[in-house]
C-alpha cells in the first residue's frame, strides 16, 4: 500500500535518461517521482539539437519541455528539488532532499549525469559570469563581437565554438591536443567553414587574467610571439566526471572512470538499485540525449520486474490514467 511520499522507484535527475523512465515507469503503472535540480539536465542547455530522431532541428530545451509533458500526461509528480543522501534499510530506500524532505522508495533509479570539469585555476569561480562560462549556449549571446575562447577538444567545445562564431568576432579554440579525434564531423566542419575561429593545439590555458573580471588569459605557448592572449570571454568545454556520490552512498560499484557500472538492463550491482544516462557506463562514449533516453526507458522496464517481483508495487490503478493513454 502506497502511502503520501512512498513510491515504487525514486527517479533522481530531471535530464533525459529520467523523464524517459518516468514515462516508461508511469506506462508500467508502478508509481514513480522524479526529483531533480535542474530542469531538462544537459540537453536543455546543450543548445540546437540536430541528432534526435523525429526532430530534425529542436532546440534542446524545446525538446525537454515535450519530455516533460509526455510524463506529466501520466501525471508524474515532479519535484524540483536536490537529493543529498540515499540510504537503504532492508531493501526500501530513502531519499533525503536539500528543502528537508523525504521519500521512500522500493526501489531507486539514478539519473544525475555528469558534472562539468574545471581547469582548476585561480579566479575560476569567481569570475563565472564574469567572463568564466561553462555554457556556450547560455551565454554566447553576450559576447556579441567580442574575442572568445574555448578549452576543450570534445564535440560539446567544437559545438559550443561553432554557436560563438555566430556572435563573437574571433573565437579562439584551445585544445591540449595535436588534433581533432573527437567530434562529430558534421560539427567539425561548420567550425572550419565559419572563417571566424582559429585552433590553438597542443597549447594549455595556465592562467585567468583581470581586475574584477577576465581580460586576458595566459597559455602554455606563444601565438603571434607572446603566451597573452586578449578574451572578453573563455568558455570551458573540457569535459564532465560522473556525478557518483548518491551511487557510492548505496554501496553502488563503478568502474575506473567513476562510471555507474550497469548491465544491459541497466541493474546496478545493488538489488532495487538501477542507473541510467550519463552517468553509467552504458554508452561509452557515445553520451548523448538518445541514449540517456533509451537507458531510462530500459531502467524503468528491469525497476517494474524488480517492484513486481519484491510484490511491493503499489501499482496505480489502469483507471487513474487519463484518457488516451491507457
Ligand atoms: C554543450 C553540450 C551539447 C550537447 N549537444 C548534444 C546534442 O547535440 N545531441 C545529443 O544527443 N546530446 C548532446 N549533448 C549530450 C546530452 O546533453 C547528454 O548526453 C544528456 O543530457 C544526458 O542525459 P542524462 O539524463 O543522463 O543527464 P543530464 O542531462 O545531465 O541530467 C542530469 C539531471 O540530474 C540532476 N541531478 C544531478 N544531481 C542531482 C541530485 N543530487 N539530486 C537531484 N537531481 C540531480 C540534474 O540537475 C539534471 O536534471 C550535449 C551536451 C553538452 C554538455
Amino acid at each position: 500500500m502506497c502511502t503520501a511520499n512512498a513510491y515504487d522507484v525514486l527517479i533522481v535527475g530531471q535530464g533525459a535518461a529520467a523523464f524517459a523512465a518516468a514515462l516508461y515507469a508511469a506506462r508500467y503503472q508502478i508509481r514513480p517521482v522524479v526529483i531533480g535540480e535542474t530542469f531538462g539536465g544537459e540537453t536543455a542547455t546543450g543548445g540546437v539539437i540536430e541528432n534526435y530522431p523525429g526532430y530534425p532541428e529542436i532546440d534542446g530545451f524545446d525538446l525537454m519541455l515535450k519530455f516533460r509533458e509526455q510524463a506529466d500526461k501520466y501525471e508524474v509528480p515532479v519535484l524540483d528539488d536536490k537529493v543529498v543522501g540515499l540510504e537503504s534499510v532492508d531493501g526500501h530506500y530513502t531519499a533525503r532532499t536539500f528543502s528537508g524532505e523525504a521519500y521512500a522508495g522500493s526501489s531507486v533509479l539514478l539519473a544525475v549525469g555528469r558534472e562539468r570539469r574545471k581547469l582548476g585555476l585561480e579566479h575560476e569561480e569567481e569570475w563565472t559570469g564574469k567572463g568564466v562560462s561553462f555554457c556556450s549556449t547560455c551565454d554566447a549571446p553576450l559576447h556579441r563581437g567580442n574575442v572568445v575562447a574555448v578549452v576543450g577538444g570534445g564535440d560539446a567545445a567544437v559545438k559550443g565554438a561553432v554557436l560563438l562564431t555566430r556572435y563573437a568576432r574571433k573565437v579562439y579554440v584551445i585544445y591540449r591536443g595535436s588534433r581533432f579525434t573527437r567530434p562529430e564531423p558534421a560539427n567539425l566542419r561548420a567550425l572550419e567553414e565559419a572563417g571566424n575561429a582559429e585552433m590553438l593545439f597542443d597549447t594549455n590555458v595556465v592562467a585567468l587574467q583581470g581586475g574584477d573580471g577576465l581580460s586576458s588569459i595566459m597559455l602554455d605557448r606563444e601565438r603571434d610571439g607572446s603566451t597573452e592572449l586578449d578574451v572578453h570571454g573563455i568558455f570551458l568545454e573540457i569535459g564532465a566526471d560522473p556525478r557518483a556520490e548518491l551511487a557510492v552512498q548505496l554501496g553502488v560499484a563503478l568502474n575506473e572512470r567513476d562510471e555507474v557500472v550497469v548491465d544491459r538492463r541497466m541493474r546496478t550491482n545493488v538489488p532495487g538499485v538501477f542507473a541510467a544516462g550519463d552517468v553509467t557506463d552504458a554508452s561509452g562514449e557515445l553520451k548523448q540525449t538518445i541514449t540517456a533516453a533509451a537507458q531510462g526507458a530500459l531502467a524503468a522496464a528491469t525497476a517494474y520486474e524488480y517492484v513486481s517481483e519484491h510484490n511491493e508495487a503499489c501499482k496505480w490503478h489502469a483507471a487513474s490514467l487519463p484518457e488516451g493513454a491507457k
